[in-house]
């Protein structure tokens, strides 16, 4: 296994149904982390453009529709083989081929409003996440070394931190 980043979209009625919490506990349940996070209301360019490879499809004019139709929520994940663990959390394409307990599963309504979309390879998930987050928005999983704030002071005149107070 080795640690991958992902593209998930909450999308327009998976926000609608305010579904944002629950779908993020069940990644963040099965060890994947959000290392970015996003709320955006697609516009007709950008729908278009993130669904390019699916412009000869027969669907693609309703699919930009519903991905234009309410705000979505733009998320990166990552974790250990986190491209195909997230496919896995989120069922097949169709609800009704979906393993019961994934999310589409759960709560999509049809083939088309199926509640979230997710990087389908590595190659995918490079572009997609540049295309959500190529101007910065990325945050490691780095923490400093400290657990209090403000800090104990009883036993030294020293200042452990460089950003606490005086
Ligand atoms: P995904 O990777 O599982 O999201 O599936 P695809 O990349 O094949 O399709 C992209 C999205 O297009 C899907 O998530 C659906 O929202 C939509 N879609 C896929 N197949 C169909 C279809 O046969 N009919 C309609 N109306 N929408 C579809």
């Amino acid at each position: 296994m080795s640690v991958e980043q992902a593209l998930s979209i909450i999308k327009p009625d998976g926000v609608q149904k305010n579904l944002v919490g629950e779908i993020v506990g069940r990644f963040e349940k099965a060890g994947l982390e959000i290392i970015a996070a996003r709320m955006i209301h697609l516009s007709r360019e950008q729908a278009e453009e993130f669904y390019t490879v699916h412009k000869e499809r027969p669907f693609f004019d309703d699919l930009i529709s519903y991905m234009m139709s309410g705000p979505v929520m733009v998320l990166v994940l990552q974790g250990d083989s986190a491209i195909n663990a997230n496919r896995e959390i989120m069922g097949a394409t169709n609800p009704a081929d979906a393993e019961p307990g994934t999310i589409r599963a759960d709560f999509a309504e049809s083939i088309e409003e199926n509640i979230v979309h997710g990087s389908d390879g590595p190659d995918t998930a490079l572009q997609e996440i540049a295309f959500f987050f190529g101007d910065g928005g990325i945050c490691p999983r780095t923490r400093q070394d400290c657990t209090k704030w403000p800090p104990a002071r009883s036993n030294s005149n020293r200042r452990p931190h460089p950003m606490w107070p005086v």
